[in-house]
């Protein structure tokens, strides 16, 4: 059984460097599918490859990833035993922003890994990621609060490269990892979160 979900993931990847479906293919060294053991408990969730995991086809090599090998360090939390990957499994240009029809295009390879890993926590990496199970909210209200939607826990995050860059919200991630480990450990639980119902269609008859 769990040969089985092993190889359904590497199936996921191998399509994963295949793949041609956005234009972002053209501009690549590397596709970067996602790295981690399968019974990962905690799977975080990126933006998109930088310049550094371009060149190496890995997740989090570059200084923002040093810098979530430290908070993990902190944490106590050893990097070996979590499964990181992104939104996007390729690099934009300039690191510019994912587009819409970018996170559309690599939705069913997220959605594939987080079915086959099953982790117990979802970890958020910034507002690109987490909007994909909050997307009306705000990731200064909402960051550290961990959220219980249908089968899966999520706990959005600050990106790691927002705290480099703003270094007043370092405070902020560190006590985020804090609580992360606490959530890991029982010692919080989540809400659960029920999405707000869609605005009424106004009708002019
Ligand atoms: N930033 C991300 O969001 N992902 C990476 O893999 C590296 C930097």
């Amino acid at each position: 059984m769990t040969e089985d979900r092993q190889q359904a993931l590497e199936a996921v990847h191998a399509q994963i460097r295949r793949c041609e479906q956005c234009p972002l293919h053209m501009g690549r060294t590397h596709t970067v599918p996602g790295m981690g053991p399968l019974d990962a408990a905690l799977m975080f969730i990126g933006e998109a490859p930088g310049f550094h995991e371009d060149q190496q086809g890995v997740p989090f090599v570059g200084a923002a990833g040093q810098f979530l090998s430290e908070l993990l360090d902190k944490a106590g939390i050893d990097r070996h035993s979590v499964f990181i990957t992104n939104v996007l499994k390729c690099r934009p240009p300039s690191n510019r922003d994912p587009l819409p029809e970018e996170v559309a295009a690599c939705k069913d390879y997220l959605d594939q890994q987080i079915a086959l890993i099953r982790p117990q926590i979802i970890v958020t990496l910034g507002r690109h990621s987490m909007a994909r199970a909050f997307p009306d909210e705000k990731i200064s209200a909402v960051h550290g609060q961990p959220r219980r939607v249908g089968e899966w826990v999520y706990f959005p995050m600050f990106h790691p490269a927002a705290a480099l860059h703003q270094p007043s919200l370092r405070g902020t991630v560190e006590a985020d990892f804090a609580r992360l480990r606490d959530l890991l450990d029982g010692k919080i639980v989540p809400d659960e979160y029920t999405p707000p119902p869609p605005l009424e269609q106004l009708s002019l008859f």
